[in-house]
């Protein structure tokens, strides 16, 4: 099969790989859509450690039945699926009482590390274990679905804060996940959502898909604008969707005493932390990590138009250019959002 393949780090190349191995308990995927996380963009360089070369990369995707594996009865050939980007164990006390996220021996699609090298979905066919499939509603495109893992990842996140109806919060990074999280927040029955953000292109957006208010994290006295933009006490809940110190720092600043940070973002392996403050507020923190069964609602939540995904998508081109896209993408191009790499 073609596939795009991480040589070295920073080199893509498109060329004929081996066809994937199907388990008993596998499915074979022909892949039709997936998505250029940020994830693979930063991590094509080596500093993240997870992108270890040679591996294809790719777990926002879509696509068809193509065969199944011997013990493998629920599916069939030419269903429309997607899968999680996590595969878990199925056995673990974590995958036994639904927390997959957290599972033990958890595998990320397209993720080589020291522990292990999983292949994703930058090709024609990819192999995945039976339980981690979904099928898509009939009117979901293959583009819209290869999306439902960054709404997965939103909407988990906003099931980690405890929101009550009309509470304020604050969305701090409103990059693909913020935004999808701003959607979340409305949907929950957030009140006042205000963004914040360096770049006012990503805020208009926000305020297009939900926001009330956008803020510039870069602006004088931001967390006070944030705090007077939420009733002056500050806001009941916040989440930070970049991973670094300044916006952790502005999103507990922003929030009132008693407040909710939820954490999504983890650029940063470490960060400052006020301590005496998040004490002294009696301030909540939750990580946030991909997310834990919530693909069926997302892949409804999006055949039914309830999260706008179509803003987000800046563009749908082929597989065999997509080394030239990841180019574009680490040079950081302006406007340029989710591209989806098709076949
Ligand atoms: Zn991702
Ligand atoms: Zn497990």
């Amino acid at each position: 099969m073609k596939a795009l393949v991480l040589k070295q780090y920073n080199y893509l190349q498109y060329e004929e790989v081996p066809d994937p191995v199907v388990g008993p308990e596998d499915v074979l995927i022909r892949v039709k859509a997936c998505g250029i996380c940020g994830s693979d963009v930063h991590g094509m360089d080596g500093s993240t450690g997870r992108r270890i070369p040679p591996i294809i990369m790719g777990h926002e995707a879509s696509g068809v039945v193509a065969e199944t594996g011997a013990r493998v009865t629920s599916w069939k050939a030419g269903e429309r699926v997607t899968f999680d980007s996590t595969i878990s164990c199925g056995t673990c006390r974590f995958c036994q009482s639904g927390e997959i996220n957290l599972c033990d021996n958890r595998r990320v699609l397209g993720v080589s590390c020291d522990a292990y090298r999983q292949h994703g979905a930058f090709a024609e066919y990819v192999a995945v274990p039976a339980r981690i499939l979904y099928r898509l509603p009939e009117n979901l495109s293959f583009e819209r679905a290869a999306m439902v893992e960054a709404v997965s990842i939103a909407v988990h996140a906003v099931g980690r804060a405890r929101i009550l109806l009309n509470d304020s919060a604050l969305v701090v990074g409103v990059g693909t996940i913020g935004v999808l999280v701003v959607q979340a927040l409305r949907l929950a029955g957030c009140g006042r959502i205000i963004a914040v953000d360096l770049d006012q292109e990503r805020l208009d957006l926000a305020c297009r898909l939900g926001a009330d208010g956008g803020l510039r994290a870069d602006a004088e006295d931001a967390a006070a604008t944030v705090r007077s933009s939420c009733g002056g006490a500050g806001a009941d809940l916040a989440f930070e969707v970049v991973g670094r110190e300044e916006p952790l720092q502005l999103a507990l600043a922003g929030l009132r005493k008693g407040g909710s940070l939820t954490l999504i973002g983890n650029l940063s392996r470490s960060v400052a932390l006020p301590l005496q403050e998040v004490v002294t507020k009696e301030l909540s923190l939750h990580g946030s990590c991909a997310s834990a069964g919530e693909y069926p609602t997302c892949l409804d939540l999006l055949a039914r138009g309830k999260v706008r995904v179509d803003e987000l998508i800046s563009a749908v081109v082929p597989l065999a250019e997509g080394a030239s896209w990841f180019g574009r993408l680490r040079r950081g191009e302006p406007g340029l959002r989710k591209v989806i790499l098709v076949l």
